[in-house]
């Protein structure tokens, strides 16, 4: 039986899509190979590589002039080559400036890695109240070579409403956790960045848009697997790319094509986080921390109305467990934050939302 899987990540898959890849798994397109067992560069593999590409380009309206990269080492590895590949100076303490945004514990990790090779400036945090909303953010100054925002905020449920503008300084995103939930205009950007395990496929594959203009500017001395134009020059394939798991976002990809794209995602995407958010802020129990116009679509943490905190701390732990048995799992919340939190990406059913405001009524009852 399968079950409800809220896990932030790596996180549900649509189950059309296991099923395809399991139908494939020995013999992908009559090729009498598993596409794991397929030469990166042979004309088998081509076709599936180029293919999620062209899909990726066509469900999020990327422009020409950006490159699609799929890279590995995460998520956390751009928070190095970004600060590498854009302010990077001769030496240690020589590069450039760069603003961040600090909106959580993404965005705290981008910081600290920036620092190791750019001159990092953090000119807005929402930290004083425990990142539950996402501060005003101010234009940059001149000299700075970007700006670093994390457009979703996986542990803590919150997202950019409206994207700031920074004029020609390059706006440099972490959609990590929220790519194709919902429309992004990628014109607004220099970079985009998510690893794939969110919202796009299995681990192992991070996906990186970049302008053109951004690649080539890292120094002499950034490892060649660091340097975006490494990359950029062999179609993602200096060295092996993660093949299966780009040929999993393949899938993916068709499926929301087969859904109607990433518009008819976002509605169903806005329709069960409405459900969700209705139900705690009508419930005694249950309520979200987060400040409305600031929810995330993907992630919903959600904790216990209780004063008394070994009381809170036992309800929750018995919330968790009784979930599980009845076949909504992973619904803990992040060990850094506590409480429960309900992840539901693009793969999650409305019927799982559904099945989960019925059980959390039940438990309030
Ligand atoms: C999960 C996550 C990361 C870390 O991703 P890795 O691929 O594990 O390095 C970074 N940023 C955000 C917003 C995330 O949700």
């Amino acid at each position: 039986m399968r079950v409800y899987n809220f896990s932030p990540g790596p996180s549900v898959l649509p189950l059309p899509v296991l099923e395809k890849a399991a139908a494939e798994m020995t013999n992908a397109n009559g090729t009498g190979q598993s596409v794991m067992e397929m030469s990166h560069r042979s004309k088998d593999y081509k076709p599936i590589i180029d293919k999620t590409e062209s899909l990726l380009r066509e469900l999020m309206g990327i422009p020409a002039n950006y490159k699609v990269l799929f890279l590995q080492g995460g998520a956390s590895l751009q928070f190095a080559m970004v600060p590498l590949n854009l302010a990077a100076g001769n030496a240690p303490g020589q590069g450039k400036k760069a603003a961040y945004i600090d909106t959580g514990v993404w965005s705290d990790k981008a910081i600290k890695e920036g620092k190791k090779y750019a001159n990092v400036e953090v000119r807005a945090s929402s930290k004083d109240k425990a990142y539950t909303y996402i501060p005003d953010a101010p234009p940059p100054l001149a000299g700075d070579a970007y700006y670093h925002i994390t457009q979703n905020n996986t542990i803590v449920g919150t997202k950019w409403d409206k994207i700031p503008d920074t004029g020609s300084v390059p706006l440099i995103t972490d959609i990590s956790s929220s790519i194709l939930s919902e429309p992004f205009d990628v014109s607004k950007f220099g970079i985009l960045y998510a690893g794939a395990q969110k919202n796009l496929g299995p681990a192992g594959v991070t996906v990186v848009i970049i302008r053109e203009d951004l690649i080539g500017h890292a120094p002499d001395w950034t490892p060649i697997m660091l340097r975006y134009d490494t990359h950029s020059t062999e179609g993602s394939m200096y060295n092996t790319p993660p093949c299966y798991s780009i040929y999993m976002i393949g899938l993916v990809l068709e499926w929301i094509k087969n859904l109607g794209g990433v518009d008819a995602i976002a509605k169903i995407n806005r329709e069960k986080a409405g459900m969700f958010y209705d139900y705690l802020d009508a419930s005694k129990m249950f309520y979200s921390p987060v400040e409305k116009q600031f929810r995330s679509l993907m992630n919903i943490p959600f904790v216990i109305r209780e004063t008394d905190e070994a009381k809170k701390t036992e309800l929750e732990t018995r919330f968790v467990k009784e979930a599980a048995a009845a076949g909504l799992v992973n619904l803990a919340g992040h060990r850094l934050v506590g409480g429960m939190r309900a992840s539901i990406y693009n793969a999650m059913p409305v019927d799982g939302v559904n099945a989960l405001i019925s059980f959390m009524k039940k438990f309030e009852n």
